[in-house]
């Protein structure tokens, strides 16, 4: 997985399972020395080309993650790739419905082991911790990306006789997007730091994850703004900066349920 020759996809929604993972229905009846999957997944990034899908489902015990491999290809012994999700942005990757009719599975594919059955939730939620890191880099990333390009082009495009970073509109809004570039960034190498130290980070991912997913989105807005209508064209890459922005705001939690995350572990630490 690390050389990018096996893709592995992570399947936890469903069509009424989002932000309420613990609604989710797909079963895994236990058969012997395998389970028996039946359900549809939904939102499955990587879904179509992957080979290993970590897939949470219901068990007697509750819910349970599995590691389901398959062949890459459009359907494989009971798993069917139902439908390809139309998206806004974020098209470099396949994200797609997976159906699963009658799979099977082989009891030793319970993630974690036989005392992991009924946890998988649990396991889920903190792998999630490092996934928010993961996003809140590719919101810095995706922030610095507009803020470059919209500093470069307000010293090229000339508007009155000057070059448009001479006017203080668009000076002050150069100033607020490497302010809070700046600050997604420090949030995020301090969640980052946490998680390497082995310490618990869920406020802080949270906070990073939060912030710098907002960042992205109002700086991708901000550097439409500062390329006027040539921001608006796909000759530049900002419109692509302004589709790709708001998964980040939804995707690993919506940035609603950050909130929740984060006042949680506040009320927590200083209960
Ligand atoms: C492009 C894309 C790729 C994705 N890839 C994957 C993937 O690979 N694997 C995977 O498992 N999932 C994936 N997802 C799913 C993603 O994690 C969910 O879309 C996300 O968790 C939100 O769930 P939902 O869409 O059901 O929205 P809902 O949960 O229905 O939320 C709708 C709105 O209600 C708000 N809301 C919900 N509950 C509360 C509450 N308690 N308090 C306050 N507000 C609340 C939400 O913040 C949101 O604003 C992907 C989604 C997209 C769009």
């Amino acid at each position: 997985m690390a050389t990018g020759e096996v893709r592995g996809a992570f399947s936890l929604s469903e069509a009424d399972a989002g932000s309420d993972a613990k609604a989710l229905r797909c079963r895994a009846m236990p058969d012997g020395d395998t389970y028996v999957i039946d359900g549809t997944k939904m939102w499955v990034t990587n879904g179509e080309r992957a080979a290993i899908v970590a897939l949470a489902a219901r068990t007697p015990e509750g819910i349970t993650c599995f590691i389901v491999e398959k062949d890459p290809g459009p359907a494989f012994e009971g798993i069917a790739v139902s439908r390809h999700i139309e998206k806004l942005g974020y098209r470099g990757l396949e994200t797609v419905e997976m159906t699963y009719t009658g799979h099977r599975v082989p009891a030793a594919n319970v993630l974690g082991g036989p005392e992991w059955l009924g946890r998988g939730l649990h396991a889920i939620l903190s792998s999630l911790e490092v996934g928010r890191v993961n996003i809140a880099a590719r919101g810095v990333g995706v922030a610095r990306a507009a803020f470059e390009a919209a500093i470069h082009y307000a010293q090229e495009r000339q508007t009155f006789g000057v070059p448009i970073s001479s006017h203080q509109a668009i000076q002050f809004k150069l100033a607020d997007m490497a302010t809070r570039l700046e600050a997604a960034r420090l949030l995020t190498h301090n969640a980052a730091k946490r998680i390497d130290a082995g310490e618990r980070a869920d406020v802080e991912a949270g906070m990073a994850k939060l912030f710098a997913s907002e960042t992205a989105l109002e700086n991708a807005t901000e550097a439409m703004r500062i390329h006027g209508g040539y921001g608006y064209t796909t000759e530049f890459p900002i419109e692509r900066y302004y589709r790709d922005a708001p998964l980040m705001i939804i995707g690993e939690g919506t940035n609603e349920i950050q909130r929740i995350v984060i006042a949680r572990g506040l009320l927590a630490r200083y209960s």
